[in-house]
């Protein structure tokens, strides 16, 4: 379980704090979603937790460890980041993906590590794709080849930023559609960032929603209202059920 008590992020001393009193908990096999608009914190907020970025003020915690106090290498066996666009270099899928191992060998990858990496290819309907240099693949492919690196960190959580920013809808559903089963099957917390309401509300079981580094609300779908979401993307919407589902729709200036 990951939990973040009073977080406070500033990028220097003479910038204004990006993060303020962030308080957040995620269990395992729940998936959060950070909301808000752009420039409200969500990736600064994703780098802290990952311990790219060191708070100024508050605590980490993962399993009632420390988090902050923990060296990298410890926190990526417990901590694997998905990032937006990922560079991989000219390297196969395999070896993009073996590189997910780089905290548990200490020079070169043994049997145990191949094998996790041909468990993930396979599991991911990947295998085929082991010998493609990944600078060939599709935007949703290297995004896949991206998460199956993160799994086989074996985390017990995953972080991913902004998953779907440049994919088209096919390739967006087959990212969260894997998100949602890596949360499930391996029972680990998953924690994204999205702008996307629907996308949000299709995937997530609880909502961080976050204004100028503020988590302003949190719960599950219930939080997710026209109010909150005026107050937080000073945006109007409607929110309409079809098939027992919160739809979000433009409610504002364009008719
Ligand atoms: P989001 O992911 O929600 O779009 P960010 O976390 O990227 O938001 O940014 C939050 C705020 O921090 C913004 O005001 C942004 O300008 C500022 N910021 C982001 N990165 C840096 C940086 N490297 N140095 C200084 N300010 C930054």
């Amino acid at each position: 379980m990951l939990e973040i008590n009073k977080l406070c992020f500033r990028y220097s001393r003479r910038s204004p704090f990006v993060l303020r009193d962030v308080d957040l908990v995620l269990a395992d096999g729940e998936i959060g979603i950070i909301l808000g608009k752009n420039g409200s914190g969500k990736t600064t907020l994703c780098k802290n937790v990952l311990g790219i970025l060191k708070p100024v003020s508050g605590s980490l915690r993962f399993d009632g460890e420390d988090l902050i106090r923990m060296s990298r290498r410890e926190r990526a066996r417990r901590i694997a980041y998905v990032p937006q666009n990922i560079q991989f270099g000219a390297l196969s899928v395999y070896d993009s993906i073996l590189a997910g191992r780089i905290s548990y060998f200490a020079y070169r990858a043994g049997k145990e590590d191949e094998e996790i990496v041909e468990k993930v290819l396979d599991d991911m309907g990947l295998t085929s794709f082991a010998d493609r240099n990944v600078e060939e693949l599709s935007g949703g492919e290297r995004q896949k080849i991206a998460i199956a690196r993160a799994l086989v960190q074996e985390p017990r959580m995953l972080i991913f930023d902004e998953p779907t920013g440049n994919l088209d809808i096919a390739n967006e559903q087959l990212i969260l559609a894997e998100a949602r089963r890596a949360a499930a099957e391996k029972h680990i917390g998953i924690l994204i960032s999205l702008h996307d309401l629907n996308q949000a509300l299709e995937i997530g079981d609880r909502f961080f929603l976050i204004k100028n580094g503020r988590i302003l609300y949190t719960g599950g779908k219930e939080v997710i209202t026209e109010a909150a979401i005026r107050e937080v993307f000073d945006a109007e919407v409607r929110i309409v059920e079809i098939d027992h589902k919160k739809i979000i729709i433009n409610g504002g200036k364009i008719s």
